[in-house]
């Protein structure tokens, strides 16, 4: 491979659903720092995770990302392997005692996962249920069947698949957890309504390898179970995420982009830029005179994953054949849901929605 491939000019517009588009200047970066990082004459993912070198980064990856999202000092943050779908289940190990309950909102694919594999821990309850209606939106507060003693409500804050997303954290007047893997650090949180938020960082912080999860302190151990070390939150809180080697490629990748976007201006910044791509692609659909269609209800629409139809599945295929030939990839909707998913995650530049939308006026013009 020739460093020209790496050029921004030669690279694709990815809508993927994750792992997600980073930003062409940290790839260049990584490239720079992989054979020799930093003059300690071997790369980042060569030496101990005890080392200085790694240490450092370490560091300053926690400390970034507790500045950029305003995570309060009673808060833990952790560096976790397993990724968001072990959390389905470690969540409640650590956070419910035998007996416990908690209620979930089951509110497409990923809230529905959320709820089965944290049943085979735990006695959970579902709150509220989409299904009925294809997921096609969110809950109100006055819907939801919350089961009395419930410690916390588990929410997903935007669904990946069924592209629908919170618009607001729901008023309950119990702690919440939040599984934010797929809008993580793409607009603020009200950490006052959590007691834990946790997200797996392919989505739009970092290579896949590792979910973080931020918890109350004051919570941890409080399940009184006699945990696993790796599962146990307090284990891995009391050694700064290195009780054993962590996932030094997300983090060192992670760090990176926490600082890019520090610099470009924060989660207020980056809800803005989020709400824009957004605007502009639903814009297209809307104004298609229903050519192409959302499925989802209005209020309810993703900033991250905008999914849509067109008039048939055959004129889907080939719409997604033909924008990747004009270098537009990933857009197949899941196989599940079928459609079109645009995936426009944090470091989705303006210019790739805009090459998008023109396309997408090109392609209706010519099939009409
Ligand atoms: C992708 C995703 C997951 C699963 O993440 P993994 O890191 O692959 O386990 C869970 N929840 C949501 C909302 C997701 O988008």
């Amino acid at each position: 491979m020739t460093t020209a491939s790496l050029d921004a000019a030669t690279r694709v517009h990815n809508f993927c659903a994750g792992p997600c588009t980073l930003p062409v200047s940290i790839l260049e970066e990584v490239r720079d720092e992989l054979l020799n990082f930093d003059g300690i004459g071997m790369s980042l993912l060569e030496d101990s995770h005890r080392a200085p070198a790694y240490d450092a980064v370490h560091t300053a990856a926690m400390a970034d990302f507790r500045s950029l999202a305003g995570v309060p000092d009673d808060f833990a943050v952790l560096f976790l392997q397993g990724g968001a779908t072990l959390q389905f289940a470690q969540v409640p190990m650590n956070l419910l005692a035998d007996g416990e309950t908690a209620s979930h909102l089951n509110t497409g694919a990923w809230g529905k996962k959320a709820l089965s594999d944290g049943r085979r821990v735990a006695d959970l309850h579902e709150a509220w249920t989409g299904a009925d209606e294809g997921f096609a939106r969110m809950p109100s507060v006055d819907e939801l069947d919350i089961a009395a003693g419930s410690r916390y409500l588990h929410v997903t804050t935007n669904e990946t698949i069924g592209g629908i997303r919170l618009p607001a954290y729901p008023d309950v007047d119990l702690p919440m957890v939040g599984d934010m893997s797929s809008d993580f650090l793409s607009r603020p949180i009200d950490w006052g309504r959590f007691d834990l938020v946790y997200g797996g960082v392919q989505k739009n912080l970092a290579p896949a390898g590792m979910a973080v999860v931020v918890v109350k302190r004051e919570l941890l151990g409080r399940s009184g179970r006699d945990l696993p070390s790796a599962l146990d939150y307090a284990v891995q809180d009391a050694n700064d995420s290195l009780a054993n080697t962590p996932p030094m490629f997300s983090i060192w990748v992670m760090g990176k982009v926490l600082k890019w976007m520090i610099a470009d201006g924060g989660l207020g910044e980056f809800e803005r830029r989020a709400a824009e791509r957004a605007a502009l692609l639903y814009g297209a659909i809307d104004s298609s005179d229903g050519w192409y269609l959302s499925p989802v209800d209005e209020a309810s629409r993703s900033h991250m994953n905008i999914v849509f139809r067109l008039p048939d599945e055959d004129l889907e295929k080939r719409f997604v054949a033909e924008a990747t030939d004009a270098g537009m990839v990933n857009l197949k909707g899941h196989r599940s849901v079928g459609g079109i998913r645009a995936s426009v995650y944090n470091a989705m530049a303006l210019g790739s929605v805009e090459t998008l939308v023109s396309f997408m006026a090109d392609f209706r013009t010519a099939n009409d």
